[in-house]
């Protein structure tokens, strides 16, 4: 029996096991690229376009920015589990 595949985000990505994509938009008059999705108006200040194509997107690329959100080791010391099995604050 196979778990059903479901994605985390609707529409992000594709859900083939062996190669995903990122499924973004690509500007019908200049051709940029964008991810997430792009379909009211272009962003390139030299471009007037207003219509998009989905595309999957290269499966390589840079990473130029991350954001790692964490949770501070205080407030987590904070925690403790109750008799009823749900996290609590201590006071
Ligand atoms: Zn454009």
């Amino acid at each position: 029996m196979t778990k059903p595949v479901a994605p985390a985000l609707e529409g992000w990505f594709t859900l083939d096991a062996e190669k995903p994509h990122l499924i973004g938009t690509q500007c019908k008059s200049c051709g940029t690229y964008y991810f997430p999705k792009q379909s009211v108006f272009c962003k390139n200040p030299d471009c007037n376009g207003e219509a998009f194509d989905e595309v999957q997107l290269s499966r390589t690329g840079k990473v130029w920015s991350f954001t790692n959100a964490c949770m501070s080791l205080r407030i987590r010391s904070c925690l403790t589990r109750s008799s009823q099995s749900s996290w609590k604050r201590k006071r």
